[in-house]
């Protein structure tokens, strides 16, 4: 899951984009408003952490932007402690959620993926196909109740299959939503991930596309 994370005070920042890079997703950090709305505009992120103080472009007008363009992106706001008007006015732009600064990131982290549950439409922390689930609060991954132990770029491709189940994915869609801008990505790192994943599942789960891409057929 690839994320953009908007926040202009450095040591949160970093402190939130190290901790969700742990959580597995992959964080692009801006930390200026306009930036962020030129990557908005461009990029193509499952989830965006939204300041509304920057330098730039205030928060709220970012998520008005965003949401005029028809861009359903779920956006998390964070909001300073002492600013209550803010928050009812960051929710009346379209934010899905927001949280008050000083923050637990506990919590950050499972609103981000209850943000996610609701965009997919589903009411549980976890995915399916056939035999296959993934967890994604646990994040981990069983196949028959056997657990599987996958790196995280494993989990992250698993993920992004088993969210577009029947769809063909091609190689740069999967590597925009599973590297952020400073990852080094070699020329045939997906194949390699994918290889490994058919070696731990077995071969039948994930289809190659010749000349397209990869996917994963729906089982039952
Ligand atoms: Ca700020």
């Amino acid at each position: 899951m690839r994320l953009l994370l908007v926040e202009d005070d450095p040591l949160l920042g970093d402190g939130i984009q190290t901790g969700l890079r742990q959580d597995g997703y992959a964080v692009d950090w801006i930390q200026n408003g306009l930036e962020a709305e030129q990557a908005l505009s461009g990029g193509r992120f499952d989830l965006v952490v939204l300041d509304l103080g920057l330098p730039g472009r205030h928060g709220l007008e970012i998520l008005r932007a965003l949401r005029a363009r028809d861009d359903h992106t779920p956006v998390l706001i964070l909001t300073a402690h002492d600013a209550p008007p803010e928050r009812v006015a960051g929710l009346d732009a379209g934010a899905d959620d927001y949280l008050t600064k000083p923050f637990d990131f506990a919590e950050l982290s499972a609103r981000l993926r209850a943000l996610l549950r609701r965009a997919g439409g589903r009411a549980t922390p976890a995915l399916h196909n056939g035999p296959l689930r993934l967890d994604l609060a646990a994040r981990q991954v069983s196949l028959d109740g056997r657990i599987i132990t996958l790196s995280q770029r494993e989990f992250a491709i698993l993920e992004t299959l088993l969210r577009n189940l029947g769809r063909v994915l091609s190689r740069s869609r999967i590597e925009d939503s599973i590297y952020d801008w400073d990852s080094e990505v070699g020329s045939n790192a997906i194949e390699v991930h994918i290889h490994h994943l058919r070696k731990k599942l077995g071969k039948d789960w994930i289809r190659t596309v010749r000349g397209i891409g990869y996917m994963m057929e729906k089982r039952e």
